[in-house]
């Protein structure tokens, strides 16, 4: 315990001593929140074929098998997920002025929930719909009321079909968002890399980019990433409880 508390000064020091944080988060962040993991044990992965769950290519020949998912377990996942004690401190950092964006390989708008106002989604929003004709965009109530009547869910628009914004397995992740997430990567002073086991492209890269441009780089994560060795402070605890301890609330939050 002592040399977690030790973990913990040496955390709230260097934040003290930043200026340009930027926060990585990965799925470690929102299980905290009662979203589902992907992958290990009670995982998404296990119960449902990301071969077809996630894959582009099955989406567009059949959307119907995504849509069931999101209207008999995502829709209700998403709607009762709220922000946690991480997410509220990387809101307050940014509220202080003292961290410039939040990149994150999570899909469920939870950061948005928390407050946090430049955030770099990755893999982009469960909670966002739109129609691949007309391009209406729908929130996930919207969709949830249409499915009621029909799945796949025609564009209330035009009949259109309607797609999350996510990336599926099979696409690239979009450019503009990666190119702001890689220049705030390598213009921070602090990398928070949270929840993320750090091996999936391109979450071993960022941080990694961060630290080799001169950044120093913390970790917190419940078991140990690829990137350790290089970390200047390794925290393996609760992100919540972690950056409640680093990022004290105050009167401003
Ligand atoms: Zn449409």
């Amino acid at each position: 315990m002592r040399e977690m508390d030790d973990r913990i000064k040496i955390l709230s020091d260097m934040i003290a001593a930043s200026s340009r944080i930027v926060a990585f988060t990965g799925a470690g962040i929102s299980a905290e929140s009662g979203i589902p993991t992907y992958r290990g044990e009670g995982g998404m992965w296990n119960r449902y074929d990301p071969n077809i769950y996630v894959n582009i290519d099955y989406f567009m020949r059949d959307p119907s098998y995504y849509w069931s998912l999101f209207h008999d377990v995502r829709y209700d996942v998403l709607r009762k997920a709220r922000p946690n004690a991480a997410h509220a401190a990387l809101a307050r950092l940014e509220k202080r002025g003292k961290l410039t964006a939040v990149i994150t390989q999570n899909i469920d708008g939870l950061h948005q929930l928390a407050g946090s106002r430049n955030v770099l989604e990755l893999h982009g929003s469960t909670r966002k719909i739109y129609c691949l004709n007309c391009g209406a965009r729908y929130t996930i109530d919207d969709v949830h009321e249409l499915l009621k009547k029909s799945n796949p869910p025609p564009c209330p628009n035009c009949g259109g079909m309607l797609r999350p914004d996510v990336v599926f397995f099979g696409e690239s992740l979009p450019e503009d968002t990666l190119a702001r997430a890689t220049e705030e990567s390598e213009n921070c002073d602090l990398m928070l890399a949270i929840g993320s086991s750090l091996v999936v492209y391109p979450a071993a890269w960022l941080p990694q980019r961060a630290k080799e441009s001169g950044a120093r780089l913390a970790i917190i994560n419940r078991g140990s990433t690829p990137l350790d060795s290089i970390a200047d402070v390794v925290i393996s605890a609760s992100a919540g409880e972690a950056l409640n301890a680093v990022v004290p609330g105050g009167p401003d939050s």
